[in-house]
Formats: structure tokens, sequence, C-alpha cells
């Protein structure tokens, strides 16, 4: 498979469509990007990398770290954190505070943020220092040491997330938050804040397409590398999911930065990058991209 020509086939195709899409805005600091930017990057198992455009520029990751935070926590928790967060789509908006007093202060799913912030008090607990854990999680699957956050963006985050404010004070009054709201949500809004490249990604994620390992081993077991895709494919991409996994046919966390990261087990990881969202939150270009991708390599889960 030509990868490299795939790539640059797609995007050829893909950069008159740039400017449509909105960029997020609602964290402020997020707007200072430039919408034409494009990136993709794939890596397979075969130790073969290729990427085109702006790969190696580093962007938002946003809600794609919370893959990287459920894994840790699943490391430490194993089935029993699904006694805190459910494992179902959750069919309303990503910041919904109906649904969590709804459901009692259980989460749908650990990638809607009530979800993620549960995730993210169980590290704590276990971790001590959620941040630099996670960072240094980031950096030793992605292989590069300088990999840290964009302390511009927590800070701007932080300043005005008042809905994730609510949410984590909601949690701790259903008594399924062990640290303090602040503790958590200061981890939550910097784990969000990492910044990472297409590239980067692109290799993290290696462990999801090698049941679990990445060549220094195991990160997590088989069976945890099938939840996980399995939660990406039915939780990933907001309320687009159904979409998503109609086009792509991938497992696929995106988050509102622009970033997609989709993984093909045992074959390939391939990330992309656009900033300008469609109406779900999920990058409009990046899911065209990725839907070509599956198209001209005929890879699917299906
Ligand atoms: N930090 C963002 C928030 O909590 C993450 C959103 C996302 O990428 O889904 O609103």
């Amino acid at each position: 498979m030509d990868y490299q020509q795939i790539l640059e086939q797609i995007h050829a195709e893909i950069v008159p469509t740039l400017p449509q899409g909105r960029i997020a805005d609602y964290i402020p600091q997020l707007a200072h990007v430039n919408q034409r930017s494009f990136g993709m990057a794939v890596c397979d198992t075969q130790g073969r990398f290729a990427s085109v455009g702006d790969a190696d520029e580093r962007f938002s990751i946003q809600s794609i770290s919370k893959v990287f935070t459920l894994t840790l926590a699943m490391q430490r928790e194993g089935e029993r954190l699904w006694q805190r967060v459910g494992r179902e789509p959750s069919g309303t908006s990503f910041n919904s505070l109906v649904q969590l007093e709804f459901e009692l202060g259980i989460p749908r799913n650990p990638f809607i943020n009530a979800g993620a912030l549960v995730v993210t008090d169980v590290v704590l607990s276990h971790l001590g220092d959620a941040k630099a854990a996670l960072r240094d999680f980031a950096r030793r699957l992605s292989g590069a040491a300088d990999v840290d956050y964009d302390y511009s963006v927590a800070a701007s985050e932080a300043r005005l997330g008042y809905r994730n404010s609510a949410l984590a004070n909601f949690l701790k009054s259903f008594g399924n938050l062990e640290n303090h709201p602040e503790a958590v949500l200061d981890a939550y809004f910097h784990h969000c804040a990492l910044a990472m490249s297409c590239g980067e990604l692109s290799r993290a994620f290696m462990y999801l397409a090698r049941h679990g390992s990445n060549s220094d081993g195991a990160v997590i077991t088989p069976g945890q590398t099938k939840y996980i895709n399995s939660l990406m494919l039915t939780c990933g991409t907001y309320d687009a999911v159904g979409d998503f996994a109609y086009r792509v046919g991938l497992p696929g966390k995106s988050g509102v930065g622009g970033g997609i990261v989709a993984v093909m087990p045992g074959m390939f990881s391939v990330c992309v990058w656009a900033p300008g969202l469609n109406a779900s939150g999920n990058s409009l270009a990046g899911t065209r991209a990725l839907e070509r991708f599956a198209t001209l390599t005929g890879q699917s889960i299906f």
C-alpha cells in the first residue's frame, strides 16, 4: 500500500474545502489558529510511516486526550471503573448537565466531559500528579520527549470553564468524585491542552492498532484494547458517531481543536488535523479526509 501517494491525493482533494467549517472559539485561545491548516499522518504495524501537509505542527488535542486518560485509568482500575461511568453513547451534547442529573451522577461514557472528569478523578487518586502522569504517558507513547501542555490554552479554558465546573460540582454532589472538583478540573483542562502533531498522535495511538502493545511492550491487555476501540466507535465522535461510523468505518476520537485519530486494529493508526469544525464539533475536512482514506485504502472494520 502506498500510503504517501494516498495522503497526497487526499491533501489535494481536501485543500479547497478547508475554509468551510467553524473554528471552536468557546475556548478563546483555540481561535488563534490558521483555518487553512491541514495535516495527516499514518503509521502501520509493519513500521511504515507517511505524512502530508502540516503533519508536524502541534495543535491542541483537546478530547483526544480522553483516550490516554482512559487508558491510564483502565490500567489501574480495570473493570471497577464501570461502577462509576457507563459505556453507552449519550445522544446529548458532550457537556450536557441535564443527562447527568437525570442519571444520578453516573456519566453515560468516558468520552463525554462528565465521564472524562470521573476518569481524571481516578487518575488523580492513583497517581497524585495527574498532569505529569498524562504528559509523560503521551511522551512515551509518541516517542517525542518534548510533548507538553499549551499552558495558555489550559488557562483560557479554566477562565471560562463554567459548564465543566458545574459538571464537576454536580459529580461531587452525587459522590462520584473522590478529589476536590477544583483539582479534577485543573488536571482535566491541562490534559485537554496537550499539544501534539498528527505524526506524534498517529505513533502514540499505535498500541490500539497492536492489541495493546507498542515497541516497549504491553500498555494494556488485548481485551482492554478491544474495550477502548469499541468505545471510540460508539462514543468517540460526539453526536455524529453514527454518521462517522457509516462514512469512515473505523473507531475514532475527535477533539474540538480539529484533530481526529482513527485506528484499524491489526493494521494502522491515522491522524488528521483541520481546525474548521462541522455542526457536531468534529473536524469537517478531517472527517472527509478519513472517509477518503478508508475508501482509498479499502480498509474499515466492517
Ligand atoms: N476541553 C474541552 C471542553 O471540555 C474539550 C472539548 C472536546 O474536545 O470535546 O469543552
